[in-house]
């Protein structure tokens, strides 16, 4: 049951208001939308006040997401990108068939006509190739190490939203492939990271000294992803 009480207050940001046999009044904010949820009967002074209560924190998530939008990748010309240490610029151009193509220190991405899913897909679907050479040689590599390595099945590609990596009990490795964009460092951790799985299905102490076999420095680079993984998303 949707309704916009007109009396409500105004506040420095837009926001809609849904009244619903809910008990409680709660404040949603997401991609720099604000969604207020209260019960049927709540009264317009006690959504004022909730909402000026809650406005310092709403105008914070809204900087903060509007910050990281700012801060994703741009597939476009001249944008730029950085892969295992070598920065590449991008270059877009016209052709009958799509591709990708890396000359030097530019990447150039053929596209039949320059819109920006088409373009997306060329750069995502280099971008896995490029995965696919570098991503299951370091689990290989990382398994050896730590005497795992017949545990190891199989290392594959998706692309989630919630999780860079994710490991299986029965060996499967799966990473989303845009990790190929983070500073080596911090893709090499997420691969020790997945690999210690191997080890440990858990995130237990033991575990983590696991990583930090691999990885010792690997806290600086889980910070890393937590403030800046956004940036990897197109
Ligand atoms: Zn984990």
């Amino acid at each position: 049951m949707q309704q916009l009480d007109l009396q409500l207050q105004e506040f420095s940001f837009p926001y809609t208001l849904t009244r619903s046999r809910r008990k409680t009044l709660v404040i949603y904010v997401k991609s720099g939308i604000v969604d207020v949820r209260s019960p049927l009967k709540a009264s317009t002074k006690w959504i004022n006040s909730f909402l000026a209560e809650k406005s310092p924190w709403v105008l914070r998530q809204l900087a903060d997401q509007r910050k990281r939008k700012q801060q994703r990748l741009v597939i476009a010309e001249g944008s730029q990108i950085t892969l295992l240490g070598h920065t590449l610029t991008l270059q877009i151009a016209t052709s009958g068939r799509p591709r990708a193509a890396q000359q030097g220190s530019t990447l150039t991405l053929f596209v039949k006509e320059p819109k920006q899913d088409k373009l997306e897909k060329v750069f995502l679907d280099w971008l896995l190739e490029q995965a696919r050479q570098y991503m299951p040689r370091m689990a290989k590599h990382y398994a050896k190490q730590l005497g795992v390595d017949h545990k190891l099945k199989d290392v594959t590609f998706r692309k989630t939203r919630t999780k860079w990596g994710h490991c299986c009990q029965d060996g499967d490795i799966q990473f989303n492939w845009l990790l190929m964009l983070a500073p080596q460092p911090v893709l090499d951790y997420l691969i020790a990271h997945e690999t210690s799985h191997l080890r440990y299905l858990n995130h237990s102490a033991k575990f983590w000294n696991t990583v930090a076999e691999l990885c010792p420095n690997y806290k600086e680079y889980r910070e890393w992803l937590t403030h800046n993984g956004h940036r990897l998303w197109p």
